[in-house]
């Protein structure tokens, strides 16, 4: 009998214990850089508000029905993806040599599992190419005509130069080649997106996809497509996408050591990515990044004027674009 009631009451613990349900949470950026009231017509501020907004409710749509964070985290940077106003997919900054080629990456923070490219140039929705890596190759990063030529062979939607290619795009390239002030944008006007996610199952994952910066040559690779700079996921710690100047977010490896941080030093999210930014900054470097916990947290962290970013959670969603929102 006493048997019986043991099991019994093991079996409810069970039950209850499989139906504790975290509360999910979405966090997004669209990139950060001199963003300021200014510089963005009225038209230009509703139209980028508006988008990010689609993106949020596109991913919490996933997380509300107890999908999964990585399949949140890549429908919401497609919709950044297809909208121009981002560079990454369709509006990807120009190369010096007038090309348009795109880097991303993905990562699941259970398994650890990830996937990228670098240097590509005919995946409609370089996220899907990344993930495409992560679950049917066996590597982490592929790259240029290699990487074009595994999306050819998963059958995955190809778009011609034009599709990408935007006239505002071009003008930036121009406009960096004749004022000859630095080796790429000096008006940092990033707008790579980037997607973290939290669901119910606890699971966490992150997504970054850009076109890199204006007027990069040699086959330059930014941060975005490097596991552990730009992008990373690990659920005994954090998911992290990162926006900014590649190089110095290359150097500190800025997504792993905000992980590293709240997993070893017990940080919390907003204090580690914080800690993190401060020595990019050091370095000479600007940028941001957004930070999702398994526990919940879900901040972000950037040392520009501004940065396109929005949350998401149960209890609604917020966008925002200049640092004092
Ligand atoms: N981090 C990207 C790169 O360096 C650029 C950006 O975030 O806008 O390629």
């Amino acid at each position: 009998m006493r048997l019986y009631l043991l099991i019994g009451a093991l079996m409810m613990t069970t039950a209850a214990h499989a139906q504790e349900k975290t509360d999910w949470k979405l966090v997004i950026h669209g990139g950060a850089g001199v963003i300021e009231r200014d510089r963005l017509t009225a038209e230009q501020e509703k139209e980028i508000r508006a988008a990010l907004d689609l993106a949020l409710q596109t991913g919490s749509k996933i997380l509300a029905a107890g999908g999964d964070s990585l399949d949140a985290v890549e429908a919401t940077v497609k919709v950044l993806e297809n909208d121009p106003h981002f560079n990454a997919g369709r509006g990807a900054v120009f190369t010096y040599d007038s090309t348009n080629e795109m880097d991303a990456a993905i990562m699941d923070g259970e398994s650890r599992k990830a996937g990228s490219v670098a240097g590509i140039t005919a995946t409609k929705n370089p996220i899907s190419l990344a993930r495409a890596v992560m679950e049917d190759s066996p590597h982490v990063m592929l790259s240029g005509e290699g990487a074009d030529q595994f999306s050819r062979e998963q059958g995955l939607e190809q778009a011609p130069p034009e599709y990408f290619a935007t006239p505002e795009r071009r003008r930036q390239l121009e406009e960096m080649k004749s004022n000859k002030l630095s080796w790429f944008d000096v008006d940092l006007k990033y707008g790579t997106v980037g997607a973290v996610a939290l669901d119910q199952a606890g699971h966490v994952a992150a997504a970054t996809s850009t076109g890199g910066l204006t007027g990069k040559r040699w086959d330059r690779i930014g941060d975005s497509p490097i596991i552990g700079a730009g992008t990373y996921a690990d659920v005994r710690a954090c998911a992290v996408s990162a926006t900014g100047a590649g190089e110095y977010f290359i150097r500190v490896g800025v997504a792993h050591e905000i992980c590293a941080r709240i997993r070893m030093k017990d940080a919390g999210a907003k204090e580690a990515a914080d800690a993190v930014m401060a020595e990019v900054k050091a370095l000479g470097g600007d940028g941001g990044v957004i930070v999702v916990t398994p526990e919940g947290e879900a901040t972000w962290s950037f040392n520009t004027p501004g940065m396109y970013r929005g949350k998401a959670s149960a209890e609604g969603r917020t966008v925002a674009i200049f640092g004092d929102e």
